[in-house]
């Protein structure tokens, strides 16, 4: 099962596909954000975890 990599919900397939970032992770999901928003909050997070020198866990 795939979940989301900020708060751990379960997501779909199809949910990971269009909403994994390069890397595989899922950085937003329904659980945790306004479902129109997803990609958006994508974005921040991505943005936030690269401003904090996190890199990119290979998995
Ligand atoms: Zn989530």
């Amino acid at each position: 099962m795939t979940e989301c990599n900020y708060c751990g919900s379960n997501v779909s397939h199809d949910f990971a596909r269009v909403f994994a970032d390069t890397n595989g992770r899922i950085l937003a999901c329904p659980s945790c954000s306004a479902n129109a928003g997803i990609a958006d909050v994508a974005v921040q997070r991505a943005e936030q975890l690269a401003q904090a020198g996190q890199e990119p866990a290979e998995l």
